[in-house]
């Protein structure tokens, strides 16, 4: 059975006229303990301001609550209980704090007017709390910074080391260090950064976090200055070695013991860097709809692809696979010139209109127009944005009015609620406002392009070289999807409305 104590509060002006009396509020908390089964082991009564947190009642109660004696406190209504809602929040703490319950007789706790402000309070406490403890780990770090210590860093650190907090040091892991002067090795003795992912995904051998390795994980790994024993701190790889900002970029010495050598750090870098020159020198072959076409079947990226020296064919990516996955999809070889004449059919076709196309973006421009005039509407962003901000005074504003008892809480919720409604309107429209924006700023982009466009290609659409064909594609803002069976294309503008005007003019 749940030990239960019931407290009755009636302020000191008399609270007989509206017909809570004790006796009334007693009555009905014994009724809901017998109702509910509760075995009621304290009664505390008091004539007292619900405004003060100072009452001889309350006090025993929450030395009740402290020893743990019962488990619920049963009240007739929740502003009997504290008709402060800061109060509240510290009273409701206490009680969490000691696991006991809080039930009100005649409402639920949650749903009642002080319920929903002692709510809302807690979630504005939480918030100050974050933001006053981020403030204090963003001195902190600058401070150990300053004194050449590193500051601990999010997340599992690199691979290799384990983060003593004590020290601000990294310490080598025997096991790992060993591995990263295997990768070093590997590398200095010409193995791709994909091999050397398969080789340690092959021996079982996991990332920090017990992932697979992939090719740009041991590529940022195999760049990192740091296991030469020089650390940067602010920055992510040791490939860049400009200062992108003052106020982050840092090279502590002491932080970062060496597991490899510095030879042995540049032996692997001239080696990748050799690698990335043949890569670049074996693409002989031309593919002009790299990075515009993706697979009809799984929405890869196509890539281009050489078979028996001559023949050119675009590949689902999704058909290889990576250091850490199998393939994920079995699509054909698409025909190179097939695919590449189909598009560029298109593609001609519409530019053969030159007044269609540049019509249909204007007709464009018009309907965003419609949507987004500039001068008032920049004005009306101006003023929501000032507005957003301003919530947040409003906010502490109405706090300070709860603090200093000049308004009732019922008052002040009504306030906040009305608050919330007005910020929230506001928020959606000044998201629409911009998305406005942006579409009528996107739309004239077009517009400038096409132009620029049609008076560059068009004059020589049956000579167009892969770069002013992968131009047009951009410009058009081309998205191809296709199959060895099929190709569809998508452009910012529809471009069948463009290809059926035609057959129509
Ligand atoms: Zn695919």
């Amino acid at each position: 059975m749940m030990k239960a104590a019931i407290y009755c509060r009636v302020s000191t002006e008399g609270q007989e006229q509206d017909g809570t009396s004790l006796q009334t509020q007693l009555e009905a908390c014994l009724k809901y303990c017998q109702v509910k089964g509760y075995e009621v082991k304290y009664q505390y009564s008091e004539a007292w301001s619900g405004l003060s947190l100072e009452r001889p009642r309350l006090a025993e109660l929450r030395e009740a609550v402290r020893s743990q004696a019962i488990e619920v406190v049963v009240v007739y209504s929740l502003d009997r209980f504290s008709r402060d809602p800061v109060h509240g929040v510290i009273l409701m703490q206490e009680l969490e704090k000691n696991e006991v319950a809080l039930e009100a007789a005649t409402e639920t706790v949650d749903n009642s007017e002080v319920g929903k402000l002692v709510f809302y309070i807690k979630g504005y406490a939480a918030k100050l709390d974050a933001e006053r403890r981020r403030d204090a780990t963003g001195r902190g770090k600058r401070a150990l910074l300053k004194n050449g210590k590193m500051p601990q860093g999010t997340g599992v650190g690199i691979y290799g080391y384990k983060w003593d907090s004590a020290s601000k040091k990294r310490i080598p892991l025997a096991h790992e260090s060993k591995v990263v002067k295997h990768m070093f090795e590997m590398a200095a003795s010409g193995k791709s950064c994909f091999d050397i992912a398969k080789t340690l995904n092959d021996s079982s051998v996991p990332t920090k976090t017990g992932k697979k390795w992939e090719a740009r994980t041991v590529s940022r790994l195999l760049t990192n200055k740091a296991y030469t024993g020089i650390t940067y701190f602010g920055r992510t790889t040791g490939k860049d070695h400009k200062k992108t900002n003052e106020d982050t970029w840092h090279v502590l010495t002491d932080v970062t013991p060496a597991v490899i050598s510095q030879e042995l750090f540049e032996r692997a870098q001239s080696a990748l860097a050799k690698l990335r020159e043949l890569h670049s020198g074996k693409a002989k072959h031309e593919y002009p709809l790299t990075g515009f076409a993706v697979c009809g079947k799984c929405g890869s990226p196509l890539v281009g692809n050489c078979l028996r020296g001559n023949y050119r064919y675009y590949h689902c990516r999704g058909t290889y696979p990576t250091a850490s996955r199998a393939k994920i999809c079995d699509a054909h070889y698409i025909r190179a010139d097939w695919l590449e004449e189909v598009v560029w059919d298109k593609v001609k076709s519409i530019l053969s209109q030159p007044e269609l196309l540049l019509a249909e973006v204007g007709k464009q421009v018009e309907n965003e127009k419609a949507h987004y005039s500039t001068g008032t509407m920049d004005k009306e962003i101006k003023e929501l944005s000032r507005r957003l901000k301003g919530y947040a005074g409003q906010e502490r504003r109405l706090m300070n009015i709860l603090r200093m008892d000049l308004a009732t809480p019922d008052i002040v919720l009504d306030e906040i609620n009305l608050m919330k409604k007005e910020r929230e309107a506001d928020q959606v429209r000044l998201n629409g406002l911009i998305q406005a924006k942006e579409n009528l700023a996107k739309a004239l982009e077009m517009q400038e392009s096409i132009k620029e466009l049609c008076a560059k290609v068009v004059p020589c659409l049956d000579s167009c070289s892969n770069a002013e064909k992968k131009d047009a594609y951009t410009y058009l803002d081309l998205k191809i999807s296709a199959t060895p069976e099929g190709v569809s294309i998508k452009g910012y503008l529809d471009l069948n409305v463009l290809t059926i005007a035609r057959t129509w003019a």
